[in-house]
């Protein structure tokens, strides 16, 4: 009789063990899943932070944008030729989440890919490049012509920062 007691002891902690193994090996699965999730952006310090690609200073709120990894990695840049060849130089880190500074709104970052995009002639990048303001879908001026992200990204010319 305790013999037999002491192998359903047994047998009752061998269950409860498989699953607090379960339990935690799904909680471990959810931690994972959410951290990958996390594209999210940074906040940029103009004037403190450096480009990721050029190592320059990000200093004019108007231009600039970052890659976030699926591992939530933030790279920054103080120009779309930048982001541009960052991106292309490390394809090994890609997909990216694409990021740009809304260039009325100082601070603010817009994803790229809905924000909108009005082409400056008389502007330049801080690489000397195309001007382009990055602005949000939600403040556009019907009277004016702009672009979406891939007009502005493809016709982005990297030679500019070699
Ligand atoms: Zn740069």
């Amino acid at each position: 009789m305790f013999l037999i007691s002491i192998t359903i002891t047994i047998r009752n902690l061998k269950i409860l063990f498989s699953k607090t193994i379960v339990l935690l090996m799904g909680v471990l699965l959810l931690v994972v899943v959410v951290s990958c999730e996390n594209q999210n952006p940074e906040k940029i310090f103009f004037g403190k932070d450096y480009c990721d690609h050029c190592h320059m200073t990000i200093a004019d709120h108007k231009f600039g944008g970052e890659l976030v990894t699926i591992k939530g990695k933030v790279f920054k840049f103080d120009s779309l030729e930048c982001m541009k060849s960052y991106e292309h130089n490390h394809s090994e880190l890609s997909p990216f989440k694409k990021y740009v500074v809304n260039s009325s709104l100082p601070g603010e970052l817009l994803e790229a890919e809905t924000a909108k995009y009005l082409i400056k002639p008389d502007l330049r990048s801080p690489m000397g490049g195309l001007g382009v303001l990055s602005i949000s879908k939600d403040s556009i001026d019907k009277d004016l012509n702009y672009k979406t992200w891939n007009d502005i990204y493809s016709n982005i010319d990297t030679r500019v920062n070699k």
